[in-house]
C-alpha cells in the first residue's frame, strides 16, 4: 500500500483549567480516531499537541487564586497530559508553549517576518485600565459583540458567534480586572495585514476547498473574507509570554493566538529530536498531508491568521483541512468551565474506571459534526447498556463461549459455505472501506455506527443460525456458522481499533492474536484480502466481558452531581445584571405605574405561556395578556392586587389586544412572581412613585 505522510494537530489546550467532554468531543477523539486509522492503515503520522500556556486566562487564574502563573500551567499541564494518557489519546507528542523549543521557534518565525517586512507598525489607541495601570486586550476585556450582541465576548472574540475582534471594536467594554471602563492610551503594536492575504484565501479556500471543506467551515471563512479582513495586531502590552524579539518591543509580548499555532510545529520539532527523525518534512514538504483538529471557536484562527503567516513565512505547508465540530452541550445548558458546568475527564476517569471506550463510543456515536449536540446521562448509560453490551459485547461473548463449549477453544475449520455464510462473509470484507471512507471523510459518527452495524450482523447471523440448536444434530454445520462468526469477530477487533482502543486490546487477546501494531499483525486490510482472519486450528483464549452495564444509581450519582452544580451557581450567581443606562426623572414621570386588581383570568387557547388577564386599574377595567402561566394558574391570582404599566401602547398577542402590562419578576428558582404593592390592601389606581 502507498503510505502518505500525515501532520496531524489537536488544538492546544489553554492551561486554565481542565479537559471536559465538549473538548474531546469537539477535537481530541475525532483526532484519535483519524490518527489511529492512518497508522494503522499504513501511514506515516506525527500526531502533535500540548499545552497553550500563554494566554491572558493565565495570569487572570493566578491572581485570582493567589498564586505565580508558573504553578498554574504546571498544575493543569500535568492533569491535562495524564488524563489525555489515560484516556488513550495516541499523541506521538505532548508539549507545552513553555517549551524554549517553542519560545526559539515562535520568536524565530516573528523576526523572519519582521525581516521579510511582512508586519505594519502602528501607535493605536488602546484599552488601559488606570486603576490596575495595564493596557486591556483580549480576556482581560468584555463587552457586547457588535455582530451578535452577546454581552459577554472578549476583546479578541466572541464566543458566541465565532466572530474574531479587537478589544476596542466591543460596545460598552469594561475591564475584567476592576470592573472599571477603559480609558484609551496609545501604544505601538506590530500587525499582521490580512488585508493583504485576501486575494490568496479568497483562492486557497474559496474556490480551492469549496468541495472538501465542511460547510460549517468553509461558510464562516466566506463570510469574514466577503467582510473585509483588517490588519491584526500580533503583540500585546503585557508581561506574560513570549517577549517581542526586536527593537522597541520592550515589554511587550507575542499575541497568544500567533504564538499558539506555531506551538504545532515546536511540537513536531520536539517529537522529531526524541525520535531521531527530520522535522522539516512534516512541515514543508508539499506532499505532506496536514490536517486540523478544532472547535467552531478557533476557526478563524486556523483557516485565516495561521494560513496567512504561514504563507508569509514562505517555507511552510497550509492544512488541507480544518474538520471543525460544532458545540456539545450538558444536559441542555452550555458546557462552561468558570461555572463548572462540565463532565470533567479526569473524574470521569476516576469515577468509571475501566471505561474510557464508553466514553469514547458515546461521544462519537453523538458527535456534533454538524450542528450542536446534548450531552445526557441517560443516552450514555442507553448508548452502553443497549448497545456497547447488548450487541457488541453479547456478539463476543457468545462467540467466545460457544467456542469453547463445543471445540474446545479451537476454531473450527468450514466445509462448504451456504450462500448466507457466503453473504455474511462478502459483507465482513466490505466494511474496511466503509468504515475508511467515512472516517477520511472525517464523518466519525456515521463510521462508529458503521462498526456497530458489523457487530449487529454477527449477532443477527447467530440468531438466525442457532448452533444451540443444531449442535445437536448437525456438528458440521455448527463448526462452519462458528467459523464464519469468528471471522467476524476478528474483523471487529481491527476495525474497532481507532474508537474502541481499550476494548480491541482485551478482544485481540481474547482471540489470541497479535496486538497492532506489530508487524505481521492482523492490519486493517487483511480484513478483505485474507482468506480467513483466524485459520482452522486456531487456539482462542478464554473470555472476559468486554463491556459493563451501567446500573441507574451509577447515572443518578452524576444527575446529582449536576444539580448541585446548579445550586451552587444559583446560590453564587446573587451578581444581577448590570445597571441599565441613566434616564431622567423627566423619562421617569412618562411612565404610569398604577396599583391594579386582577378581576378575572384564563388560559391563551393553544398556548402554553399566555394569560389573559382583566385588571381593574381604578380608571378601568383593562385586558392585558401576560406571558405567566408556567408560574400561575389561573384561578390562583383572581383577587391579587399587581403593578400595572398602564400607558404601555396596546399590542395584539395572538389576536387579543393588551393593553398594558403586569409587572414580574423571577424568584431563585426562576419562577415568575408579582411586583405587588404589598399584603395590604391599597385602592385601585393609586399611583406608584
Ligand atoms: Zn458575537
Amino acid at each position: 500500500m502507498a503510505t502518505k505522510r500525515y501532520t496531524i494537530t489537536a488544538a492546544l489546550p489553554y492551561t486554565n483549567g481542565p479537559i471536559h467532554i465538549g473538548h474531546l468531543a469537539g477535537v481530541y477523539v475525532p483526532a484519535d480516531i483519524y490518527a489511529r486509522y492512518l497508522r494503522l492503515t499504513g501511514n506515516d503520522v506525527a500526531f502533535i499537541c500540548g499545552s497553550d500556556e500563554h494566554g491572558v486566562a493565565i495570569p487572570m487564574r493566578a491572581k485570582k487564586e493567589g498564586v505565580s502563573p508558573q504553578e498554574i500551567i504546571d498544575t493543569y499541564h500535568g492533569i491535562i497530559k495524564r488524563s489525555f494518557e489515560d484516556f488513550g489519546i495516541s499523541f506521538d507528542n505532548y508539549s507545552r508553549t513553555s517549551a524554549s523549543i517553542h519560545h526559539h521557534t515562535a520568536s524565530d518565525f516573528f523576526v523572519k517576518l519582521y525581516e521579510q517586512g511582512d508586519f505594519v507598525e502602528k501607535v493605536t489607541e488602546q484599552l488601559y485600565d488606570e486603576e490596575a495601570k495595564q493596557f486591556l486586550a483580549d480576556r482581560f476585556v468584555i463587552g457586547t459583540c457588535p455582530r451578535c450582541g452577546y454581552e459577554e465576548a472578549y476583546g479578541d472574540q466572541c464566543e458566541n458567534c465565532g466572530t474574531s475582534w479587537s478589544a476596542t471594536d466591543l460596545i460598552d467594554p469594561r475591564s475584567t480586572i476592576t470592573g472599571a471602563k477603559p480609558s484609551r492610551k496609545k501604544t505601538k503594536h506590530w500587525f499582521l495585514p490580512l488585508d493583504r492575504y485576501e486575494s490568496f484565501l479568497r483562492e486557497w479556500i474559496l474556490e480551492g476547498h469549496k468541495d472538501d471543506w465542511k460547510p460549517n467551515v468553509y461558510g464562516q471563512c466566506k463570510s469574514w473574507i466577503d467582510d473585509g479582513l483588517k490588519p491584526r495586531a500580533v503583540t500585546r502590552d503585557l508581561d506574560w509570554g513570549i517577549p517581542v524579539p526586536v527593537e522597541g518591543g520592550q515589554g511587550k509580548v507575542l499575541y497568544v493566538w500567533f504564538d499558539a499555532p506555531i506551538g504545532y510545529i515546536s511540537s513536531t520539532k520536539e517529537w522529531a529530536a526524541r525520535e531521531g527523525k527530520d522535522w522539516e518534512p512534516y512541515w514543508k514538504d508539499e506532499k505532506t498531508k496536514l490536517v486540523h483538529f478544532i472547535g467552531k471557536d478557533n476557526i478563524v484562527f486556523h483557516c485565516i491568521i495561521f494560513p496567512s503567516m504561514l504563507k508569509a513565512h514562505g517555507d511552510l505547508i497550509l492544512p488541507e483541512n480544518v474538520p471543525a465540530n460544532e458545540f456539545l452541550n450538558l444536559e441542555g445548558n452550555k458546557l462552561s468551565t468558570s461555572k463548572n458546568w462540565a463532565v470533567w475527564l479526569h473524574e470521569y476517569l476516576q469515577e468509571f474506571p475501566e471505561k474510557q471506550d464508553v466514553l469514547r463510543y458515546v461521544l462519537t456515536a453523538n458527535a456534533p459534526e454538524s450542528k450542536d449536540n446534548d450531552f445526557t446521562w441517560k443516552d450514555f448509560q442507553a448508548r452502553n447498556n443497549n448497545e456497547l453490551v447488548a450487541i457488541f459485547g453479547n456478539f463476543i461473548n457468545r462467540v467466545v463461549v460457544l467456542t469453547h463449549k463445543y471445540f474446545a477453544g479451537e476454531v473450527p475449520s468450514a466445509s462448504a459455505f451456504s450462500a448466507y455464510d457466503d453473504k455474511v462473509m462478502t459483507q465482513l470484507r466490505g466494511f474496511p472501506e466503509r468504515i475508511a471512507k467515512s472516517i477520511e471523510r472525517y464523518r466519525f459518527r456515521e463510521a462508529s455506527q458503521q462498526l456497530m452495524n458489523l457487530a449487529r450482523l454477527g449477532n443477527k447471523y447467530l440468531a438466525d443460525e442457532e448452533p444451540w440448536k443444531l449442535i445437536k444434530t448437525d456438528r458440521e454445520r455448527v463448526q462452519t456458522i462458528m467459523h464464519v462468526a469468528l471471522q467476524i469477530a476478528a474483523g471487529l477487533a481491527i476495525l474497532s481499533e481507532p474508537f474502541l482502543p481499550f476494548t480491541t486490546e482485551k478482544l485481540k487477546k481474547i482471540l489470541n492474536v497479535t496486538p497492532s501494531p506489530v508487524e505481521g499483525s492482523l492490519a486493517w486490510d487483511t480484513v478483505y484480502v485474507k482468506e480467513a482472519l483466524l485459520p482452522a486450528g486456531h487456539q482462542v483464549n478464554k473470555g472476559e466481558l468486554l463491556f459493563g452495564k451501567i446500573e441507574d444509581e451509577d447515572i443518578q450519582k452524576q444527575l446529582d452531581k449536576l444539580e448541585a452544580t446548579k445550586k451552587a451557581n444559583e446560590a453564587a450567581n446573587k451578581n444581577v445584571v448590570p445597571q441599565k443606562e441613566t434616564i431622567s426623572f423627566e423619562d421617569f414621570t412618562r411612565l404610569d405605574l398604577r396599583v391594579g386588581t386582577i378581576i378575572e383570568a384564563q388560559k391563551m387557547p393553544k398556548t402554553n405561556k399566555l394569560l389573559v388577564i382583566k385588571v381593574d386599574t381604578g380608571i378601568d377595567v383593562r385586558t392585558v395578556v401576560s406571558g405567566i402561566a408556567e408560574s400561575f394558574k389561573p384561578e390562583d391570582i383572581v383577587g391579587k392586587q399587581v403593578t400595572v404599566l398602564a400607558n404601555l401602547a396596546p399590542r395584539k398577542l395572538r389576536g387579543v389586544e393588551s393593553q398594558g402590562m403586569v409587572l414580574m419578576t423571577e424568584d431563585a428558582e426562576g419562577k415568575l412572581v408579582f411586583v405587588n404593592p404589598d399584603e395590604v390592601g391599597v385602592n385601585n389606581g393609586e399611583r406608584i412613585a
